[in-house]
């Protein structure tokens, strides 16, 4: 068995593309080295399979400052984006190909061998969160992950999710383990649903959000439903009252309105500014709250160090997400939340080049 990375799991890579070939007879093999992953395509060129996911450093991260949870040790169950989703205003990237295949994309031991050498470490979190790179639910061991999870920590277990397959009753059965659930509903109807999420064509609207509606009625716990807000898209008050019919039916104990203050995968979205997300707010009635942040108030500060690190690496030369995580060996979802607090003070600023999103130190600040 060949060890492929010092801090990832290792994959038997031979045995896995092996178990693929006598499984699917694919004509090709593409080992796509960005995304970590082979895929097996056969000759139309067509994706037959993407057996072996190659993971590339840690799957634990953080705690990283989280306006919605406090101190959040971010626990990752699927490698980069694996996701039934491609959001518009995701900020880690295009999908590229949407799956709603549930498997253990990444396993149960290497989670809790990385989460238990993390907690012996004597890190303090509020939360341990599953989330990550994509969408965490489609790890078909959540549930066992979650019970697995407990027995290591005390600590309250949320989870962060698209909500796209709570229709699933294993996925329901597995998720009622989390102490609070945060799933996400950015559109009231199919056509707002393939506009802003662009979900795999397995994933209908109505089936989706009748999911998380038997979801809240099977769940002791708290859910906690963001619904992301874009300028032009689903902001009007119309919108509004279509969503109010939603939360009706979905009785979630908060309901937390975002907007694309970070930099999107897709630059042509736009926020909705605060006398917007203010009045839609209210429109929603008093479980909704505002936790989109337009100022530095919220800026991480836990790790001077790190933000002072990508300072530096943009002071060299441009780099995208990708680049600053890999060069500083520090999990996206963290890099994230410096970027967002060096954009908000105006220290970083992002630009577009060869259709990908560039950092780069602001010159003028
Ligand atoms: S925002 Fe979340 S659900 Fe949407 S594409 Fe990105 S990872 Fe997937």
């Amino acid at each position: 068995m060949k060890r492929l990375y010092e801090n990832g799991p290792f994959i038997n890579i031979k045995s896995k593309i092996a178990h693929g070939l006598g499984k699917k007879d694919p004509k090709y093999l593409i080992i796509d080295l960005k995304r970590f992953m082979v895929k097996i395509v056969n000759d139309q060129n067509r994706v037959k399979n993407s057996e072996v996911f190659v993971l590339k450093g840690n799957i634990v991260y953080g705690p990283v400052p989280s306006r919605r949870l406090g101190r959040s040790l971010g626990v990752d169950l699927v490698p980069y984006k694996v996701c039934s989703y491609d959001c518009v205003y995701c900020q880690l990237g295009s999908t590229g190909q949407t799956v709603i295949e549930r498997k253990p994309y990444i396993p149960l031991d290497a989670i809790l061998s990385q989460l238990s050498k993390k907690l012996k470490s004597g890190v303090k979190a509020d939360f341990i969160t599953l989330a990550g790179s994509g969408e965490p639910t489609l790890n078909s061991e959540l549930g066992d992950i979650i019970k697995e999870i407990r027995k290591i920590s005390d600590l309250p277990l949320s989870l962060i999710t698209n909500g796209s397959l709570f229709w699933d009753e294993r996925v329901r059965k597995a998720a009622v383990g989390a102490d609070l659930v945060l799933p996400s509903l950015d559109a009231w109807d199919q056509k707002g649903f393939e506009t802003i999420n662009r979900p795999n064509s397995g994933i209908m609207f109505n089936e989706m959000a009748e999911g998380l509606v038997t979801f809240s009625r099977e769940y002791s716990g708290a859910i906690w439903l963001e619904i992301f807000l874009l300028e032009g898209i689903n902001s009007t008050e119309e919108d509004a009252g279509r969503f109010r019919e939603w939360i009706k039916r979905m009785d979630p104990e908060r309901v937390q309105i975002n907007t694309a203050v970070r930099p999107p995968a897709e630059r042509k979205v736009s926020a909705v500014d605060m006398p917007g997300l203010d009045n839609f707010c209210r429109l929603l009635g008093e479980k909704a709250e505002i936790v989109a942040s337009f100022k530095d108030h919220d800026a991480p500060g836990s790790k001077p160090g790190l933000e002072a690190d990508i300072l530096e690496l943009l002071e060299r030369r441009p780099c995208t997400l990708e680049d600053i995580s890999s060069g500083l060996g520090v999990h996206r979802n963290e890099v994230i939340k410096y970027l967002d607090s060096l954009l908000s003070t105006g220290q970083v600023e992002q630009v577009e080049r060869e259709s990908a999103g560039y950092y780069r130190v602001r010159r003028d600040s």
